[in-house]
């Protein structure tokens, strides 16, 4: 019983993390609990407001006068206690308020916008429901609109789980529900209904015998039916005789990419590295140690494999298990391995499905009828129990952080319920971010190694095609004489390609066409970006600017000029030079629409095109034993970046698309077109030597004082006054200064790259740091002070560890 409540409320331009305190109704003191939400009165006026209840107590300690809890919007917590403190965890971590956490972690259908219905399961109570409804079947659960003794009539039939709560978006279709049977008796008692039957009665003999075998299940009464061989009459009879009790039975929607869930694959026999590497980590799961394994494994290695055969140990002892991947509708492919592997044990979560799916596969999880959840960032979320192992693919991948409020990454989140669950967290890749890297090194994490291919197939055979070369020899083309006979060759051995046009660092910088020659900030260390809107060259770390140069500064050619170029562009040169080609586009134009990412895919993967161009999005998880040949256009454009992570990415996708060549008996080719052909980042990922790569990089970072050496965090203020947004980052800026003393480095304060976005002008800060304390302090100040600035149409933001420093 409680008769005192903790609530943190929803209050836009008022938020804070501290709970307020409100009395709790007598009608509900002993429905209410902790991650329920509530509809609460706020502030002098009539204003009322959602929040969630974090606390319970007992009895007042508190003298005046406590404003009421209006209504209860859930039957049900809707977070559980551990997803409750991993809110309070993120807030404080990302600089977040709770709420917003929270809101986060909640699958779409659950935020309010959604209808609650109230479904009857159980038929004994039927004539309760229906006095106090009306006669209804089904009620829309709107506390403003019930009265309290019926809300609190409700409460009561829910708690004996007699009525359910079920969410629906206005305007979209009823949950499909069937009419399922299970049985009401012990199986004693069905032994005792036996004895009073008469021997006539073969068939409700039969139905006895039935029902003892399915104690303690739901069965939907089709299928009953068809496993016993007996007529609904006959389950009528049961009904009636009490032997059994007719329930609603929900039917998921189940996205498609999962219905043929028919086959279900058995695991392959693992290679020695495979073995060390499971056996390592299985040993975790079954003593349930909170340890982080890096596996770092060469493409085509069999990371996958592993990461099935440690998932399948932890579920079958009976515990759960997540596994992340960059972004789903990229990467069918490794669903559909996963989905092979445990049926509809899986529940897959993530961006491209409509919002009752999500909130279906939601529910299965809780409901603990889906124990392997599959997703992308958010699906660390899942409500999962009893968790046993978290596996994050592709862990350098940037995408698992988020970019807007609340900034968290998944990895942090995978680690805090890791430990939470005392399981252990696998992050897989085979060109493990710098962070992850020099963690093994310092054993932070448990280093695993797959070196070679499965069966030992070699690594595609890599070739540097110098652009300024080839620009001599013959009229401007996206494509070198080596790249068009690669291909033309393919098609005519029935093999196919895969081009890769990068689209990253798209125009925002320029280049001499011949030296390769890119303009550098004398202060940083990074490349200048080019702002149309002031027609300059500016550094997004210190200020620095200067003109446009009409000269390569370095061989004083002409040919210095905006770098890119479209996918359509090259489709049509390509069109044009391999009149014979198949080609098949992937880029945001022909991926738009719902389902067309997988559509693309399954035409490739049947050979209906002997290539397939693409942006960024083709170079991750794709296997096809046809492909033989990966050509990548232009290299160089994210080196380009004025981030100091440029080369970092660009060695990852270049040894992310590298490894789609060759990965089954058919040796691979790589042909990298490039205009920086001794760019380390490019020399290295020729000879996939990601070691080499590690230390030279490591080198690079502690020079500048970069991460993983300095943590770093970047702070941007927007406003549509742009004097206005200065004199706050300025203001901010001396304030954190005085604050902190000589302890941090801070870059900045500067004008974003976009300096004006949607009619509002941003600056921006980037501190870096080794120690926190006083830091996180300043900055969880900043974000209090935040809530009055944005009354004055100032917005905060504070963003812990950036991606993107553009
Ligand atoms: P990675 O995830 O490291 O890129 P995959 O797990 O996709 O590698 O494995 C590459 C290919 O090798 C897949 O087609 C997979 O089915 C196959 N494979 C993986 N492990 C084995 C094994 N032990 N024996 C045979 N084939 C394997
Ligand atoms: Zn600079
Ligand atoms: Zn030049």
């Amino acid at each position: 019983m409680a008769e005192i409540a903790q609530v943190i409320v929803d209050v836009p331009t008022m938020q804070t993390n501290r709970p307020y305190t409100y009395q709790v109704p007598q009608e509900w003191q002993y429905q209410i609990k902790i991650g329920m939400r509530v509809v609460v009165p706020f502030g002098n006026g009539t204003r009322k407001v959602e929040g969630v209840v974090v606390g319970l107590d007992e009895t007042s300690t508190y003298d005046g006068q406590l404003k009421k809890i209006d209504s209860l919007m859930d039957l049900n917590p809707v977070l559980n206690d551990e997803l409750l403190q991993l809110s309070q965890w993120m807030a404080n971590q990302t600089f977040a308020f709770q709420i917003t956490c929270i809101h986060t972690m909640l699958p779409a259908m659950l935020k309010t916008k959604t209808q609650k219905y109230l479904h009857l399961i159980d038929e004994v109570d039927e004539e309760t429901f229906l006095t106090q409804f009306h006669g209804l079947d089904e009620i829309e659960f709107n506390p403003e609109k019930l009265t309290k003794p019926q809300l609190s009539q409700l409460l009561k039939l829910k708690k004996q789980e007699k009525v359910e709560v079920v969410y629906r978006v206005r305007d979209r279709a009823k949950p499909k529900t069937v009419l399922g049977i299970s049985p009401a008796l012990t199986f004693e008692q069905y032994e005792e209904q036996r004895s009073t039957l008469n021997s006539q009665a073969k068939a409700q003999n039969r139905l006895l015998s039935y029902l003892q075998s399915i104690i303690g299940k739901t069965i939907k009464l089709t299928e009953a039916r068809q496993n016993s061989d007996l007529s609904t009459a006959v389950f009528n009879t049961g009904a009636k005789k009490g032997w059994l009790i007719k329930k609603k039975v929900e039917i998921y929607r189940t996205p498609t990419a999962l219905q043929d869930t028919a086959i279900i694959e058995s695991q392959l026999k693992l290679n020695d590295e495979q073995q060390i590497a499971v056996s390592a980590i299985n040993q975790a799961v079954d003593q349930h140690q909170d340890k982080t394994f890096l596996l770092e494994g060469v493409t085509g290695s069999g990371k996958t494999e592993v990461y099935l055969q440690c998932i399948k140990r932890a579920i079958d002892q009976g515990q759960t298990a997540i596994m992340l991947v960059p972004e789903i509708s990229l990467t069918p492919q490794i669903v559909a391995r996963v989905k092979r592997r445990f049926g509809s044990d899986v529940a897959v979560l993530h961006s491209g499905l409509s919002n009752g799916e999500k909130y279906d596969e939601w529910r299965r999880i809780e409901n603990q009828e889906a124990h392997v959840v599959v997703g992308a960032r958010s699906a660390i979320f899942a409500p999962v129990t009893n968790l046993g192992l978290i596996i994050l693919d592709e862990e350098h991948e940037t995408s698992y952080k988020q970019d807007e409020t609340p900034r968290y990454h998944a990895r942090d989140v995978a680690k805090w319920r890791a430990k939470y669950h005392h399981a252990p967290l696998v992050l897989g890749s085979a060109t493990p971010s710098l962070e992850s890297r020099a963690r093994a090194e310092k054993k932070v994490y448990h280093q695993l190694m797959l070196t070679q291919r499965v069966n030992h197939h070699p690594m595609p055979e890599v070739n540097v095609v110098d652009m300024r070369q080839e620009l001599r020899k013959h009229a401007e083309s996206n494509f070198s004489t080596e790249l068009l006979e690669a291909l033309a060759q393919r098609i005519t051995r029935g093999e196919q390609s895969i081009l890769m046009l990068n689209r990253r660092g798209y125009s925002s910088f320029i280049m001499c066409r011949d030296c390769g020659f890119v303009l550098q900030c004398p202060n940083c260390d990074i490349s200048l970006t080019l702002h149309m809107d002031t027609h300059t060259m500016k550094c997004h770390y210190c200020g620095h600017e200067e003109a446009i140069p009409d000269i390569c500064p370095n061989c004083h050619s002409h040919q210095i000029r905006y770098y890119g170029t479209g996918t359509q562009k090259v489709e049509a040169e390509l069109a044009e030079k391999l009149p014979n080609a198949r080609i098949l586009r992937m880029d945001v134009d022909t991926t738009r629409r719902k389902g067309m990412h997988e559509k693309i895919l399954r035409q490739f993967g049947d050979h209906k095109a002997d290539i397939l161009l693409g942006t960024q999005m083709i170079a991750k998880g794709l296997d096809y034993p046809n492909v033989t040949l990966v050509g990548v256009l232009n290299a160089d454009t994210g080196l380009g970046l004025p981030d100091f992570r440029a080369s970092e990415h660009t060695f990852q996708l270049l040894t992310q698309v590298s490894g789609r060549a060759g990965r089954a008996d058919k040796p691979g080719q790589v042909i990298i077109q490039t205009y920086n052909p001794d760019h380390y980042a490019i020399q290295l990922a020729r000879k996939h030597d990601f070691e080499r790569f590690f230390q030279v990089e490591m080198q690079i970072r502690h020079r500048g004082k970069y991460p993983p050496y300095f943590y770093t965090v970047q702070i941007t203020v927007s406003h549509e006054d742009e004097a206005v947004a200065a004199k706050a980052i300025f203001d901010l800026a001396s304030f954190l200064n005085n604050g902190l003393g000589s302890t941090c480095i801070m870059l900045g304060p500067t004008p974003r790259s976009i300096a004006r976005m949607n009619r509002r002008y941003y600056y921006q800060m980037v501190i870096k740091y080794q120690h926190n304390d006083r830091l996180h302090a300043l900055l969880m100040q900043v974000m209090q002070t935040s809530q009055k600035l944005k009354q004055r149409g100032l917005q905060i933001s504070v963003d812990p560890e950036p991606q993107y420093f553009i």
